[in-house]
């Protein structure tokens, strides 16, 4: 922002020295007794001198400051009044000398220049805008302002105007309207004026211009007091005083700020009707007004009780504007109040109003808490988009509440977390029971079926709210450890687990850091030839104590804390390290692929494709010898993984689909995603030499086996058969096709060392 810059003072100051001249020669003038100071045309010099500088100001401020259109056109109408009253006065002055020294009378062209001027003013001064927009407001106003103009003109009409018409020797039509008229605009200038705010023209410089009538005022005082004709004293003391206030309010505008002003003028009506009750005064106690024919009186009292009305309407549109307002605020109010208790999404109560029931509820009994969570619901946010998680969610909600009914009441603590307020003690497993039935069917207008985890607890009173959370919530974690999709009722020991998990999390950034993680190979076999082929790498963690803890066990873990991403980095450059060593010692046909596993938080890391092309740079190993094992699930999520896999397969790192068969969309996925080879689950290898025709489990798991390899097969894709135990499941998935399998009957997961030393085996073998 630019500092303000001052407005110059020389206008100000060169007119406020005219006035001050124009004082002292008119004192001059009269303490020697009409003869000093040289001739009396003198007097009439410093009004076209003072309307000259008064000009100029606004001229010069109308340059320097950028107006509105409005603005522009009212300070354009004073500059041709200060123009035509300095043209006007000027013509007067020359007859002043013409004459002199008998006192000249105004010419008829001066006085049609002033004329013209003060409409010009007057006009300028009617189109200003109030800086009020609405029709409402504006309504309002024109109400104050009538009820301000009848009083002022009241006020006016019974001191001022009536004794003129009543005297005995009453004025002429033509004095008397001009009068009239006078007061009349006297009245509309003064209303408008005052309500004059916000608008194009600062409210300051509008009333000092405005008080410019005020100098009249002054002329007819010095009129009065000083004996001679008002003329003179108004020319030279008096009347300069308005070039003054336009060369003021001229400095005003341009120094003023483009912050709202204060808005209307509260106070006027009741002035109004104050002054109103002083001519009715007058007209009840002075029995002249009163009486047959005595018509000005009554007229005062009409007025007065037209005024008193008014302001009766307006204090009722006041009345209901209050009213309005308090019902707004209470609105507002309440709004706020449910805004802060309740979820903006579903319109459940939420974490807070939720504790804060809970707490109630105990403080008075016994209370029991169904705590919900969503199953899988991540995916359906990562796979479908955050408007369809959304909608899910309202919809969930919906379902959440209705299943509660008159039992409970509904809230959403967070994300996919929802919670239930058992108000009916016994009723905690029929709530749970009718939630778990209410997503059996397909909800929300995508028609998506969802599955919920649940965990019922109890507490007695005086329990603390966050206690009885706890037990729902380890309730609800060993629901889903039982496989989703269920309730469980909170028993003692159940939170055990979850601190476990809490205590792994903390115990695995500890490993990783004293180096206890060690990575295990396990050959990748030809079926025919008992040939190793490759190899898959797996995570083992050498713990001080326990030994050797199985990836199973601390996987899931390293997956929720975020470890797995430096954990699953190591494993990388440690495999592609041994790789590279296996092949400058054995040549590119003794291995020739190396599989580590990488898990989906690794995937959305957005290191990740710059780590695995430093890992191969960095030991010298030719990305097609390195296969990633991806699970179906971590692959479904979402746009940005699949574009991390393109990458990778576009780098020439080829991709492996594990456990294939478990999914729910295996074969759809095979068309997104780029892989290359796909490993039939164990599921399906176990029991798969059983030939007793006509059992459903080994027909199916058959049928599953052959479909792969022909799809494998249509597709050009690799296959491997996982988790081989028997020479006898190695001759029937050689009779299926497969020619590649894994399995603790082919090899099972050893040290490195071990892996060398079968290399080295099969390479004096072959050399044989
Ligand atoms: P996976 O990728 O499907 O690995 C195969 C698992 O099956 C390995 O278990 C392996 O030891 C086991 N296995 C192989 N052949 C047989 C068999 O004939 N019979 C039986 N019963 N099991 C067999 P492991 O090493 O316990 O790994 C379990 C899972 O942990 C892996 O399944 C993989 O998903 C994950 N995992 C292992 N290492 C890593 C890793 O470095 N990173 C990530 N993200 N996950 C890993
Ligand atoms: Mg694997
Ligand atoms: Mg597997």
């Amino acid at each position: 922002m630019t500092a303000a810059v001052r407005p110059p003072r020389r206008f100000v100051l060169t007119a406020a020295t005219i006035v001050l001249l124009g004082v002292l020669w008119y004192l001059a003038w009269v303490l020697t007794g009409g003869t000093g100071m040289g001739t009396m045309a003198v007097g009439y010099l410093f009004m076209p001198a003072v309307m000259t500088v008064g000009a100029m100001a606004v001229r010069s401020m109308r340059r320097a400051v950028p107006l509105v259109r409005a603005g522009r056109r009212f300070w354009l109408l004073l500059e041709a009044c200060c123009y035509l009253f300095s043209a006007g006065f000027t013509l007067l002055a020359v007859d002043a000398f013409r004459f002199a020294p008998v006192a000249p009378s105004m010419p008829p062209a001066g006085a049609v220049l002033i004329g013209s001027g003060v409409v010009l003013a007057m006009w300028g001064v009617v189109q200003v805008p109030l800086g009020v927009t609405s029709w409402y407001e504006r309504g309002k106003q024109w109400l104050d302002r009538t009820i301000a103009l009848l009083g002022c003109c009241t006020v006016l009409w019974h001191f001022g105007v009536a004794p003129m018409v009543l005297a005995p020797e009453p004025w002429t039509t033509s004095a008397l309207s001009i009068l009239l008229l006078a007061c009349g605009f006297a009245a509309g200038a003064i209303t408008k004026v005052s309500y004059i705010a916000g608008g194009p023209v600062d409210r300051t410089a509008m009333r000092l211009i405005a008080s410019t009538g005020l100098t009249a005022a002054g002329v007819a005082l010095l009129a009065v007091l000083g004996g001679y004709d008002g003329i003179l004293p108004g020319q030279a003391a008096c009347m300069p005083l308005s070039g003054l206030l336009i060369a003021l309010g001229a400095r005003r505008q341009q120094g003023a700020s483009a912050a709202p002003q204060r808005t209307g003028n509260v106070w006027l009506p009741y002035l109004a009707v104050l002054a109103v009750d002083v001519p009715v005064a007058d007209v009840l106690f002075r029995a002249e007004h009163w009486g047959p024919g005595k018509w000005e009186g009554r007229l005062v009292v009409v007025s007065a009780v037209t005024v008193t009305a008014l302001v009766a309407v307006r204090q009722y549109v006041a009345f209901r504007e209050n009213s309005r307002l308090l019902r707004e605020k209470q609105a507002d109010e309440e709004r706020l109040r449910h805004e802060a208790t309740h979820d903006p999404l579903t319109g459940l109560a939420n974490r807070a109003l939720f504790k804060q029931r809970l707490e109630t509820a105990l403080g008075s009994g016994s209370a029991t808490v169904l705590l919900v969570d969503l199953d899988d619901f991540k995916t359906v946010n990562d796979s479908l988009g955050h408007d369809v998680g959304d909608t899910l969610l309202v919809a969930f909600a919906g379902a959440l509440s209705d299943a509660a009914g008159a039992d409970g009441e509904a809230a959403r603590l967070a994300g996919d977390e929802f919670a239930v307020l058992v108000t009916t003690p016994e009723a905690g497993e029929c709530v749970a029971e009718r939630v778990m039935a209410a997503t059996t069917v397909p909800i929300s207008t995508h028609r998506l079926l969802v599955h919920v985890s649940a965990g019922l607890a109890s507490a007695l009173p005086g329990t603390v709210p966050s206690q009885v959370l706890r037990d729902a919530d380890a309730a609800m974690h060993a629901a889903k450890q039982r496989g989703k999709a269920n309730w469980v009722r909170y028993a003692s020991g159940m939170e055990q687990p979850a601190q476990a998990h809490a205590r792994l999390g903390g115990d695995l950034r500890r490993a990783l850091d004293a180096g206890e993680f060690r990575v295990v190979y396990q050959p990748i076999v030809g079926l025919a030839d008992g040939r190793v082929l490759g190899a898959e790498a797996l995570v083992r963690w050498a713990h001080p104590e326990r030994g050797l803890v199985s990836p199973a066990e601390f996987i899931p873990a390293a997956e929720r804390t975020g470890l797995i991403v430096p954990l699953g980095r190591y494993v990388l450059r440690e495999t592609c390290r041994q790789a590279a060593q296996w092949l400058a010692e054995f040549g590119p046909d003794a291995l020739t692929k190396i599989a580590p596993n990488v898990s989906v938080r690794q995937l959305h890391d957005p290191d990740f494709v710059a780590d695995v092309r430093a890992a191969l740079d960095d030991y010298g190993l030719p990305p097609e010898r390195l296969v990633l094992e991806l699970t179906e699930s971590a692959v479904l999520r979402g746009q940005q993984v699949l574009r991390v896999l393109h990458e990778l397969h576009d780098m020439g790192v080829r991709l492996a689909l594990d456990d294939f068969g478990t999914g729910e969309s295996s074969l759809s996925l095979l068309r997104s995603f780029p892989a290359a080879i796909v490993k039939l689950d164990k599921s399906f290898v176990d029991g798969i030499e059983l030939d007793e025709p006509g059992t459903p489990a080994a027909d199916a798991r058959q049928a599953v086996a052959r479909a792969v390899i022909q799809l494998a097969d249509a597709l050009g894709l690799d296959t491997v058969a996982e988790g081989i135990e028997s020479q006898e499941q190695v001759e029937r998935l050689l009779r299926l096709g497969y020619t590649v399998g894994q399995g603790y009957h082919l090899g099972r997961p050893g040290s490195a060392e071990d892996l060398t030393a079968r290399l080295a085996g099969q390479r004096t073998a072959a050399a044989a």
